[in-house]
């Protein structure tokens, strides 16, 4: 357990390095019911640091089940005019956002998969103002996590659910590095090597990156036109700077949605709405999707990947040594927040317009032309073992290691 003064510590990161909360801004914490207590203590904090109002979107992941089994498909896609009207409000009076990730992750175990593609598809599609605004870095964002009931349960199963929240709780203390004496220098220089990291594949504008593991994963990633490598902090358009993932362990960009070969097997579980998808393999053949298959969660697989045409290839590639705090906690956590810091990753779906260079400003017809893939999906899933070997290759054929048996070697 965390004590009083790292709890109030950790709000102050999320509000501070995370979406970089400025005087007079109005606040929107987005959390499950479960989370109330931090929720509080973030918005106390928030005051604090001198917001103008803080919001709260709650969340209530056993309703969201009642209602999956209860209502029929068809009001399942109605997404009511008042919570698009809320969502356009944060995004016109441009609020920082806090989203606390934390949830059972079998939660829609046993939901008709049908229902539950209808129903996400509705809700990307009524949320994709707001989503367009996060992911342009248009709002300054963050994203946190804190251990609920069952979803501790799942982790550290086979003892009693306190026992597991409280070593919930400690994990993510650590990695959170809260254990530290001042967690914000911690971050700060966390930050900072990240950023390192970063400028040195700018520098080598490598036009593919090849990945390679014992598992069958022999796949090379072309890169987007113009890319951009990015970690933790990134710059909201107001030129403020924020940090999207706390933890964040990674260096992403844009592949190109065209230049994509090979085959992919996942490296550990992916959680999507509250499903497991595990043991499975992608095939691609320039850039697009050609087969797939999965010993656990075909189904839930298949609903990701006929969502539309864009999610069909990748729109990240991330990279994240096997030493990273997350990795080496040991600890899956089924929650993409944590899991993707743990392992190097890929998404289907849509690329950010910010891994690009002056994506913000691009049209769609030209963020296509750069290769940026366009999707209402944007699911990450983790490819990076102990094992796996990357190589970056530039446009005058130049083989650069970056990664051998799971970690940087530059
Ligand atoms: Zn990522
Ligand atoms: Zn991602």
């Amino acid at each position: 357990m965390l004590t009083n003064t790292q709890l109030h510590n950790f709000a102050a990161l999320a509000l501070r390095v995370g979406a970089n909360i400025q005087p007079d801004q109005e606040v929107v914490i987005r959390c499950d019911v479960q989370c109330a207590d931090f929720a509080h203590i973030i918005a106390e904090k928030a005051y604090d640091f001198g917001a103008k109002y803080v919001h709260i979107q709650w969340r209530d992941e056993r309703l969201a089940r009642i209602n999956m089994l209860g209502a029929s498909k068809q009001t399942l896609t109605e997404v009511p005019d008042y919570l698009t009207a809320q969502t356009d409000y944060f995004i016109d009076h441009r609020v920082c956002l806090i989203s606390i990730s934390a949830g059972d992750p079998n939660i829609m175990k046993g939901c008709d998969p049908d229902k539950m593609q209808a129903s996400s598809l509705a809700s990307m599609r009524a949320n994709a103002r707001f989503r367009a605004a996060t992911m342009s870095n248009l709002l300054r964002w963050t994203i946190v996590s804190i251990p609920t009931r069952e979803w501790a349960m799942q982790v550290f199963p086979g003892v009693e659910p306190e026992v597991a929240i409280d070593r919930m709780w400690d994990a993510i203390g650590h990695i959170m590095r809260l254990d530290t004496e001042d967690p914000t220098r911690a971050w700060r220089e966390h930050i900072d090597t990240l950023h390192r990291r970063a400028d040195f594949l700018n520098r080598h504008n490598f036009e593919y990156i090849r990945l390679h593991n014992a598992r069958g994963t022999d796949l090379r990633v072309g890169l987007a036109t113009d890319h951009i490598w990015l970690a933790a902090e990134e710059m909201g358009q107001d030129g403020l700077p924020f940090t999207a993932n706390m933890p964040t362990e990674e260096i992403f960009t844009a592949p190109h949605c065209r230049k994509i070969d090979g085959k992919v097997v996942n490296a550990l579980p992916l959680v999507n709405n509250g499903n497991i998808i595990d043991d499975f393999e992608i095939t691609f053949a320039n850039g697009r999707v050609t087969d797939y298959s999965a010993k656990v969660g075909y189904d839930a697989l298949k609903n990701i990947l006929t969502t539309d045409d864009g999610v069909l290839s990748l729109g990240e590639i991330a990279l994240i040594g096997k030493h990273s705090p997350i990795a080496e906690s040991g600890i899956l956590f089924y929650n993409t927040l944590f899991d993707e810091n743990a392992s190097c990753h890929l998404a289907f779906g849509a690329s950010y317009p910010t891994t690009v260079r002056g994506g913000n400003d691009m049209t769609d017809e030209q963020l296509n032309a750069h290769g940026m893939n366009r999707s209402l999906q944007h699911v990450d899933f983790m490819v990076g073992t102990d094992d796996i070997d990357i190589d970056g290759v530039t446009y005058d054929g130049k083989t650069v290691a970056l990664f051998r048996d799971g970690e940087w070697v530059v």
